[in-house]
């Protein structure tokens, strides 16, 4: 190591003791930034089991998310538009087969693989706070880029922010992850903008 290094080191007991930390996931050897991401990602405790509540069949979210995303979706379909929930939390072990299985069968790099998902304790879904929305007249544009054009999208960028949703992923974010219209966070309690904390100061900065 050179004296630049070994300075750098002693300077920064931090940076040191992330070097000497394994890497937390198993399987990846990407270690976390001194501001605690993985990849670009922040680290996410898993809802507990009692907070959750379903808002759609099989799909659940936390408590004052769901009450919140219920009450948008009906304010949508007012205005003629169908939001329709397409993955909602994810325990850790879901997101662990998401994360590992898909950069196995797409052959991506662990980087490559976590511009387009979380790795395990690093999602939002984990949180019980995020969903993935899509738009019941254009299926095809689910989890695709292309759920910008759709009146679904029009319809949430107008009016999610009154029920307390914002889009986590916008084009050239500051995480470094790929723009994901499709992806919103609930930041309408305490404990949820507690949560969200961290990813909303480097969004600023
Ligand atoms: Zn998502």
């Amino acid at each position: 190591m050179s004296l630049t290094g070994l300075a750098v080191l002693l300077l920064f007991p931090e940076p040191l003791r992330l070097w000497l930390s394994p890497p937390p996931v198993d399987g990846l050897d990407a270690r976390t930034t001194p501001d605690g991401r993985l990849l670009g990602h922040f680290p996410y405790a898993e809802a507990s089991p009692q907070n959750l509540v379903e808002v759609a069949p099989g799909k659940a979210l936390h408590r004052d998310a769901a009450q919140a995303l219920l009450g948008m979706q009906r304010a949508a379909a007012a205005d003629g538009v169908q939001l329709v929930v397409l993955s909602a939390f994810r325990p850790v072990t879901l997101q662990k087969e998401l994360f590992f299985d898909v950069k196995s069968e797409r052959n991506q790099s662990a980087s490559e693989r976590a511009q387009v998902s979380a790795p395990p304790g690093f999602s939002e879904h984990s949180t019980g706070y995020a969903v993935d929305l899509g738009d019941a007249l254009a299926p095809q544009s689910d989890l695709s880029v292309s759920f910008e054009s759709t009146a679904a999208f029009a319809w949430l960028k107008a009016n999610a922010a009154r029920h307390h949703f914002i889009l986590s992923f916008p084009p050239g974010n500051a995480q470094g992850v790929s723009y994901e219209p499709w992806h919103w966070r609930f930041e309408g309690s305490a404990d949820a903008l507690k949560l969200f904390e961290a990813a909303h100061r480097l969004q600023r900065d």
